[in-house]
């Protein structure tokens, strides 16, 4: 049970993630395919307000947020995070999560998956429950394989279904615009679709997944902090089916480049494009002209570090 020095409530604030580099191998018999990724965690993040309660409930809001989106039963990433966090621990209560979002929903920076890692953080806080750092990403795996880097932030090659992280060095600041789409779009239907793609174009065949791989150059670019040298090396294998399902993104990345972007890519699953900059000014630059053109922007940066009790 809470002592009596527990916190009425607790706050925690996690980020969104792009993928500036994502290879996607074979599917396995659970339905998850192997990856080679490096995630990086930007400025744009979730807000986890937990408050002591008997129950489990959740409260969703944020400026673009459209509450039919976002469930709040059991299927809400967050609940799930706080009732395993209860199980593994033998925690008797319950809690409220307040969750303020301002990365968007279904848009491939696993916004849900922050909010899983910031009520895990939040509900370990609240109720004390003192659980080991290990511990908590077995726990944050178990809940989705985006969950573990949304505790851990910075940057990180994750393998495996991505979620077997070994953090990497990128100690230098880069500069992204962000370019949201009103639509989300659904992470396993963007899978299949590759999936689909690659048979009927005869790729992967004899491309088992243990070549997957982060290319040494991806690694060399973030350890040098050259934006220039990055630009030549992001890469994401699901964006020719997030292409497929929204051709409409081929204009906001033509348009990125128009700007003066040094490169665009979809991030995750789509259907949000990442704008790679030179600098924070390009980067204001590129976000005005975007906006001119009609599109929502937002100028982010990479890398901040994970899950992090907020004063
Ligand atoms: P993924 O991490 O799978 O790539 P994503 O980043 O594209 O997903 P999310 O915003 O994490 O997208 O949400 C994907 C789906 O998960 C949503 O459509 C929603 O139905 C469900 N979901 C469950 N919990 C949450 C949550 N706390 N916030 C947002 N979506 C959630």
């Amino acid at each position: 049970m809470r002592s009596a020095a527990a916190p009425a409530s607790v706050h925690v604030r996690a980020p969104g993630k792009i993928n500036v580099f994502l290879a996607v191998g074979d599917v396995h018999d659970d339905g998850y395919h192997s990856l080679a990724t490096v995630f990086q965690a930007v400025s744009l993040y979730e807000d986890v307000i937990a408050t002591a309660s008997p129950d489990f409930t959740v409260s969703v809001s944020g400026p673009d947020v459209d509450p039919a989106t976002v469930p709040l039963d059991d299927r809400n990433l967050a609940v799930r995070a706080a009732k395993i966090l209860a199980m593994a621990t033998g925690y008797p209560g319950g809690v409220h999560l307040e969750i303020r979002k301002s990365v968007p929903v279904a848009g491939g920076m696993g916004g849900g998956s922050a909010d899983a890692a910031a009520a895990l953080v939040a509900c370990d806080a609240l109720w004390g429950t003192g659980l080991s750092s290990q511990r908590m990403h077995e726990l944050a795996a178990r809940l989705g394989a985006d969950v573990p880097f949304a505790l851990h932030g910075g940057t990180a090659v994750g393998t495996g279904r991505g979620d077997h992280l070994t953090p990497a060095l990128a100690p230098g600041r880069f500069d992204w615009v962000l370019v949201l789409s009103d639509q989300g779009l659904s992470t396993p239907q963007i899978y299949r679709q590759l999936d689909e793609y690659r048979l009927e174009h005869g790729a992967l065949a004899d491309d088992p997944p243990e070549s997957l791989d982060v290319p040494p150059a991806v690694l060399q670019a973030l350890r040098s902090g050259d934006a220039r040298a990055l630009a030549e090396v992001v890469f994401n294998d699901l964006q020719v089916a997030a292409l497929q399902d929204r051709p409409d993104l081929e204009r906001v990345l033509a348009a990125g480049a128009e700007a003066g972007a040094l490169a665009g890519l979809v991030s995750g699953s789509g259907p949000t494009i990442a704008l790679l900059c030179a600098s924070a000014d390009d980067a204001r630059r590129v976000q005005d002209e975007c906006e001119e053109r009609g599109l929502r922007a937002l100028h982010v940066h990479s890398a901040v570090p994970g899950a992090r009790i907020i004063a």
